[in-house]
């Protein structure tokens, strides 16, 4: 089994704690918690000791490789499909069958799968949705959504993932929900989200990426002193029906996808 993968404070621990700005962050910490994210490397603090910075490279590798690699992985899946009857697991994932085709809805949006693996839709097809919507059609448990929402770390193997979760994801929709007010309401708009009350925050909604897959945004609004927060819950089956990997990418491409629509309306 691969390590666990370094956190901000594994690598905090062994830096100068001086604050000194030399890596071009305003602190230590925040450097730590950049190289963790991939947007700072090591080397780029000059303070670190030769013979440190190679010890946490050998272990930085290890959450690389826990990255499977895209087309390899993407070949197996279309392997595992040409091996399904999608005709009986169709209503099982909550898709239908149709003209020898599988069809799954993605966000409001019609994703249709041949027995080959290949994947067709009227819409663009977003490159980050083809592996885990191939991982949920072929993976082999399923379960059908249970109304109760668990954080990314309760997911089965999300401890691992969740530091990367945390700054892939949520802090990056954050602060995407905090430079761009309507983006929440765009998104409910665009990709068919509920808006739902019940909750401590601003605004929460919940957006279906797959069948089985419901996930609720949260979003707390900056509030005079009190910075914003937004956290991502998903329903209990998502960990029953698809690998912590695929709902990390998943997750993060869909947040990619927002930044980019973001960016379209500023
Ligand atoms: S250059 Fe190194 S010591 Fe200075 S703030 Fe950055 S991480 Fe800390």
């Amino acid at each position: 089994m691969a390590n666990p993968p370094l956190t901000p404070l594994e690598i905090y621990r062994v830096l100068e704690k001086s604050n000194c700005g030399r890596c071009h962050l305003p602190s230590c910490l925040a450097f730590a918690a950049a190289v963790v994210a991939g947007r700072s490397k090591l080397a780029d603090c000059p303070l670190l000791a030769e013979a440190t910075r190679e010890r946490l490279a050998g272990k930085l590798k290890t959450r690389a490789d826990l990255m499977p690699d895209q087309a390899e992985f993407i070949d197996r899946l279309e392997e595992k499909v040409a091996g399904l009857d999608l005709s009986s697991i169709a209503s099982v994932i909550g898709g239908v069958y149709r003209d020898k085709r599988l069809i799954v809805g993605s966000l409001g949006k019609e994703f249709q799968v041949d027995q080959q693996g290949q994947l067709y839709s009227e819409c663009h097809i977003i490159p980050w949705i083809k592996a885990p919507l191939l991982s949920y059609i072929t993976h082999g448990k399923h379960q059908n959504i249970t109304g109760t929402w668990v954080s990314f770390r309760e997911l089965e193997g999300g401890m691992e993932w969740q530091n990367l979760f945390t700054s892939r994801c949520e802090r990056v929709l954050r602060d995407l929900a905090d430079a761009n007010p309507d983006l929440l309401s765009d998104i409910v708009d665009l990709f068919m989200g509920v808006p739902t009350k019940g909750f401590q925050a601003d605004i929460a909604l919940i957006l279906h990426p797959l069948p089985h897959i419901p996930l609720l945004i949260c979003y707390q609004a900056p509030d005079e002193d009190l910075e914003s927060e937004l956290t991502i819950f998903f329903d209990a089956c998502c960990g029953v029906n698809l690998h912590i990997k695929s709902i990390f990418t998943l997750s993060s491409g869909l947040v990619q996808m927002f930044d980019r629509i973001a960016k379209i309306h500023s």
